[in-house]
């Protein structure tokens, strides 16, 4: 097995239940307005070992398209009033 831990992540944690230092698995409890809030879970038993916060960026912009010109309809202005009454 392969181990592909990035490093930013505690690739292992002591397990109590297990007595020995286990793998962990993140797992994603509450996503809060000034971050996200991860538990580790002991890939072996699920026991929860620890958590952490994790704080993103604090504005993210949505994309939003820039708005362009828009083809406007060749339809003069003029309205016919030509009723002569004379
Ligand atoms: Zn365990």
């Amino acid at each position: 097995m392969a181990e592909q831990f990035g490093s930013f992540t505690a690739s292992e944690l002591y397990c109590p239940k297990c007595r020995s230092a286990q793998p962990v698995r993140e797992r994603l409890l509450l996503v809060l307005p000034t971050g996200e809030l991860y538990e580790f879970l002991c890939s072996r038993c699920a026991t929860s070992l620890g958590k952490r916060t994790v704080t993103g960026p604090a504005v993210a912009a949505p994309a939003r398209p820039q708005p362009g010109p828009r083809p406007r309809s060749p339809q003069g202005r003029g309205r016919p009033r030509g009723l002569l009454a004379g």
